[in-house]
């Protein structure tokens, strides 16, 4: 199999390959591995393969978000096992390495981990990024008192919580795991109970007009649910 492209879909990247067959006709099709695969008989162009790959984007998208569902569910199951870890929406294969490495290495879609690996510094990179949007709103938002502030915490079965008469708003540990529009969510959904006290529909309202398509959102977010909850 040779490697000849990659396709962004929904912010992943996909590898395409053609693969030599013995079949009379050029096929197309997406394994379960996220690899998307050109069978032909004879050498193809590269101009005739992007040609090929063009005429069936929406067929090709359609398989691999479906594909990807199946894919994200056993990768519930590895990441409990500790197999994978998930970081900031992506899988990574986790690889014990015994070479010198200080805590853990990224690489494409794996990540190397020495022995005394923590996941608390693989995640640190992400929760830098949460604490950057958590002061982008908080300044943003005029009724997030100025001196409110941001704690982080290990919960088992939430995300967030915002204690407004403390002025504090505390974030799950494994807020690392989510891709960016999902922390962006959860950051601007606990700022807002500074304001709303409940999930009534003026909370709803207001939401909607900082994060376009929450309920969206929200949707996307039952996925990671399922790994929270699951952990441990
Ligand atoms: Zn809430």
């Amino acid at each position: 199999m040779k490697k000849m492209m990659e396709l962004k879909i929904n912010e992943n990247i996909y590898p395409v390959y053609l693969k030599r067959s013995k079949r009379i006709k050029t096929s197309l099709s997406v394994n379960d591995n996220l690899e998307i695969i050109i069978s032909s008989p004879r050498n193809i162009s590269e101009s005739e393969f992007k040609k090929i790959i063009e005429k069936a984007s929406s067929w090709i998208k359609n398989e691999v978000c479906k594909k990807q569902k199946l894919y994200n569910q056993r990768k519930v199951e590895d990441f409990k096992k500790g197999k994978v870890i998930w970081l900031n929406g992506k899988c990574y294969d986790l690889i014990p390495n015994h070479k010198q490495i200080t805590n853990h290495l990224i690489k494409d879609n794996a990540i190397y981990i020495s022995k005394n690996f923590s996941y608390k510094k693989v995640y640190g990179e992400v929760i830098e990024k949460v604490k950057k949007i958590f002061n982008y709103y908080k300044t943003k938002l005029d009724f997030v008192p100025k001196d409110a502030i941001l704690n982080f915490k290990y919960y088992k079965s939430r995300w967030g919580v915002c204690y407004f008469r403390k002025k504090e708003v505390v974030l799950n540990d494994l807020m690392a795991i989510l891709p960016d529009n999902l922390i962006e969510y959860i950051v601007v959904h606990e700022l807002l109970h500074f304001k709303f006290h409940n999930h009534n529909k003026s909370f709803h309202d207001f939401l909607e007009k900082i994060i376009l398509n929450h309920r969206l959102r929200e949707k996307e977010l039952v996925f990671f649910n399922s790994i929270l909850y699951k952990k441990e």
